[in-house]
C-alpha cells in the first residue's frame, strides 16, 4: 500500500483558484459532508468553490451546514456546460464510473480523495488513505496541512461523515483514531446527539413501510445460517414505492444473532439489473465479491450492480457469498 501524499494534494489545492467538489452517485453523508466541509474551508482560503452531485442529494442531509451549495449535475450535457475549473476534487469515490455525469465537468487536474481499499487511483493526483475510517478524516488531515482551523460548520459536516461511515461507532472501521477525531470535533462544539438524531430519527411513515417489506423478505440461507439477506423483486418495490434512500436496510439481516455475512438485493424496475449491498464481520470479507461483479467498497462493506434479474443475481451471488465464510 502506497502512503497517501497529503503534501502533494495540499499543493494542488494551493495552486488552484477555481475548484469544483464532487462525490459518488447516490451520495451519502460521507461524500456530501466531506465535500461541504472542504467547500467551507476552501472558500475561507479565498478559492472560488462549487459543489456538484451526480445524483440529487437525499433531503435527509439538508441539515448539514451549507447543504444549499449542492448542485445536481446528472447529465453529460449539464456537466459539459459548466464553466471550467482548475481542480475537480472528488471525495469518497473509488472509481471514475461512480462519478456519473460529474466526470465530464471541464477541469484542469482531478484530485481523488478517498478511503476505499478498492480505489483504482483514477485521479491525476490520488489521496487515498485506506486506513482512514471515513473520507471526512482524510479531508481533516488535508485541511491541517493547509493550516485551516476547523470551525463549527466544518466540524458538524465532518462529524456526520464519521457517524455515518462507522454506523454510529459500530462497524469494524471504528478504532482509536476515530474516537480521537470524534473528541476533536466535540471539542469544537459539535452537538453530537443532534447530529445522531438528524441522521437516524428522520424516517417518514413510507420509510417504515419499506422497512416492513424488508423484514417480510428476510431470508436466512438454508445451507449456511451465518449468511442472511433481503432480496426485493421489482414487483415488491413497485408495490411499496421506492424510498428516497435505502438507508440501512442491510442491517436487518445483520442484526440476527450469529450472522456474519449480510446482503440486500434490489431488482431494477425493468429487471435488467440488481443492486447489491453487502456487509460482513471480520475476518470475513465482502469486497472480493463486490469486485468480482464490477463493484467495490471496503473489506467489510461493499456494493455492486449485478447485470441481471434478481433470480439470476441470487443464483450467482449466494454461492459466492457462502464461500466467503470458508476462505
Ligand atoms: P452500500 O452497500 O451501497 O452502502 O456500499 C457499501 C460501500 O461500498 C460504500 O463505501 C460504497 O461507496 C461502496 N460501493 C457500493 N457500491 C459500489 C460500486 N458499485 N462500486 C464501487 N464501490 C461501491
Ligand atoms: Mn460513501
Ligand atoms: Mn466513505
Amino acid at each position: 500500500m502506497k502512503r497517501p501524499n497529503y503534501l502533494a494534494a495540499a499543493r494542488a489545492i494551493a495552486d488552484a483558484a477555481d475548484i469544483v467538489l464532487t462525490t459518488h452517485i447516490n451520495s451519502d453523508a460521507d461524500g456530501i459532508g466531506t465535500s461541504l466541509a472542504l467547500a467551507i474551508a476552501l472558500e475561507r482560503l479565498g478559492k472560488r468553490v462549487r459543489f456538484a452531485c451526480p445524483t440529487r442529494p437525499a433531503s435527509i442531509y439538508a441539515f448539514l451546514p451549507r447543504f444549499g451549495m449542492a448542485q445536481t449535475i446528472d447529465t453529460e450535457v449539464a456537466a459539459k456546460a459548466m464553466p471550467a475549473c482548475d481542480l475537480l476534487l472528488s471525495s469518497d469515490c473509488g472509481d471514475r464510473k461512480r462519478l456519473g455525469a460529474c466526470s465530464h465537468i471541464p477541469h484542469g487536474k482531478l484530485l481523488n480523495l478517498d478511503h476505499h481499499v478498492t480505489n483504482d487511483r483514477f485521479g491525476d493526483l490520488n489521496l487515498v488513505d485506506e486506513v482512514a475510517t471515513c473520507s471526512g478524516m482524510v479531508a481533516a488531515k488535508l485541511l491541517d496541512r493547509l493550516d485551516v482551523d476547523l470551525d463549527r460548520e466544518i466540524a458538524d459536516n465532518l462529524y456526520a461523515t464519521l457517524v455515518f461511515d462507522t454506523g454510529r461507532f459500530m462497524h469494524s472501521n471504528t478504532d482509536a483514531a476515530a474516537f480521537r477525531f470524534a473528541a476533536r470535533l466535540a471539542d469544537l462544539g459539535v452537538d453530537v446527539s443532534a447530529i445522531n438524531r438528524a441522521l437516524t430519527y428522520t424516517k417518514k411513515p413510507h420509510d417504515l413501510a419499506v422497512t416492513r417489506l424488508g423484514i417480510e423478505r428476510l431470508r436466512v440461507d438454508e445451507q449456511e445460517p451465518r449468511l442472511a439477506g433481503i432480496a426485493l423483486s421489482k414487483e415488491d418495490i413497485a408495490a411499496v414505492g421506492e424510498p428516497e434512500d435505502w438507508g440501512e436496510m442491510v442491517d436487518i439481516p445483520r442484526s440476527l444473532a450469529g450472522n456474519q455475512v449480510a446482503y440486500l438485493m434490489r431488482e431494477s424496475k425493468d429487471g435488467t439489473m440488481t443492486r447489491v449491498s453487502m456487509r460482513s464481520n471480520p475476518p470475513f470479507q465482502v469486497a472480493p465479491v463486490a469486485q468480482a461483479f464490477g463493484g467495490g467498497g471496503h473489506l467489510q462493506a461493499a456494493g455492486a450492480t449485478f447485470p441481471g434479474s434478481l433470480a439470476e443475481c441470487l443464483r450467482e451471488m449466494i454461492p459466492r457469498l457462502r464461500r466467503q465464510l470458508h476462505d
